[in-house]
This record gives C-alpha cells, structure tokens and sequence, in this order.
C-alpha cells in the first residue's frame, strides 16, 4: 500500500498596530542593517505591549529605542516584532 504524505503549509502574518507614530526606513545599530524604524514624539501606544512592557523591553535591550536629536523617540520594528512574538508576560 503506498503512502502518501501531503505537506500543508500555513502563513501567519502578524498584524503590529502602533498608534500616533511615523514609520520609515533607517539604520539600528541592534540589528546593524536597515529596518523599519517608528519615529513617535513619545505618545504612541503600541497594541498588544504596556507602556511598562515596553519600558521593561529597553531596559532589558530586547526592543532597540532611542531617543533622536529632535527629542522625538524612535524604535526597530524588527525588535518590537520580537518582543510582541515572544509576548506580553516575560
Ligand atoms: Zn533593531
């Protein structure tokens, strides 16, 4: 009798809601290459993270942010993603 193995493949796309906040492309010297990068003026709320997580996130280095000359903030999405994915409780 012969078998028949049937590979099923299911994407997930994940969906990261960052309100009042800019995105564009930039250099992070976490990830030392170019990704996308929110630029915000501190006020944004990022869906699915507290603002505790998040500062919990910096603290700890898993979510790169800093802090422009224009006193505006920026974060790689890249290591938000990260964060979200690995979720909201450690
Ligand atoms: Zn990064």
């Amino acid at each position: 009798m012969a078998v028949t193995t049937t590979r099923i493949t299911v994407e997930t796309e994940t969906v990261t809601i960052v309100h009042q906040a800019k995105v564009t492309r930039g250099w992070c010297s976490g990830c030392q290459g170019d990704v996308d990068l929110v630029i915000t003026d501190g006020t944004a709320g990022v869906h699915g993270a507290s603002a505790e997580q998040i500062r919990h996130w910096i603290s700890e280095s898993r979510l790169h942010a800093w802090q422009t000359a224009d006193s505006q903030f920026q974060f790689c999405v890249r290591s938000l993603l990260q964060c979200l994915s690995m979720g909201t409780n450690q």
